[in-house]
């Protein structure tokens, strides 16, 4: 594969972070997860992460502005030239636009979107282990409430907008972490070797 540019979208909980980790190791390309980056700045107490940081521990989106600003530096390092898998943007229709503008100032475009979904029950009861594992400071039950509620209202609609595109591979994300992975692939490169 020469290049190959994804996203990854699902409800917190569902293993995006897993899969996308998989994904970047199968085709050699970075996994670019906008809450890492916010996260790392946080634990570092720049005024990214002090900025960040009044969003993210309620569970509400860090503003577009800031975001888009990341992610584009982020596309333009050199690890980056021939492909990435960004997982975690967009999250809103704003950022849908930023981002194709910043790949149409880049000269490049999305090749896929893989989505992964799983029921409600299965979701908060993944958060609440990962929650005892990792402490992450936004796994408390309201600021999880409130992401699944943020990514309902203005994330999940956004997967109508790549469906129409023709970039949409949807996968069920409760299974076995090697099949779910064994799965995206094979769609993937379905939809690759018709594109
Ligand atoms: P995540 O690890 O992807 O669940 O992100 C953790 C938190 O970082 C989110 O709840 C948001 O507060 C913030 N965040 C991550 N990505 C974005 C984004 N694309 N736009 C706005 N906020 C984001």
């Amino acid at each position: 594969m020469t290049s190959l540019r994804l996203l990854i979208m699902g409800p917190q909980g569902v293993g995006k972070g897993t899969q996308a980790e998989r994904l970047s190791a199968h085709y050699g390309i970075p996994h670019i997860s906008t809450g890492d980056i916010f996260r790392y700045n946080l634990k570092n107490g720049t005024a990214l992460g002090k900025e960040a940081g009044r969003y993210i521990n309620k569970g509400e989106l860090v503003p577009d502005e800031v975001t888009d600003r990341i992610v584009e530096d982020r596309l333009h390092q050199d690890d980056a030239a021939s492909g990435w898998i960004l997982d975690g943007y967009p999250r809103d229709a704003e950022q849908v636009e930023a981002l194709d503008k910043m790949l149409e100032r880049m000269g490049q475009r999305l090749d896929a979107v893989v989505t992964l979904d799983a029921a409600q029950d299965v979701l908060l009861e993944r958060m609440k282990k990962r929650a005892a594992i990792e402490g992450r400071a936004d796994d408390n039950p309201t600021a999880i409430a409130a992401r699944l509620k943020t990514y309902d209202t203005q994330t999940k609609p956004l997967l109508k907008k790549y469906q129409s595109r023709g970039l949409l591979v949807s996968v069920n994300g409760v299974g076995k972490i090697e099949d779910i992975t064994a799965t995206i692939i094979e769609k993937l490169d379905q939809l690759c070797s018709n594109n």
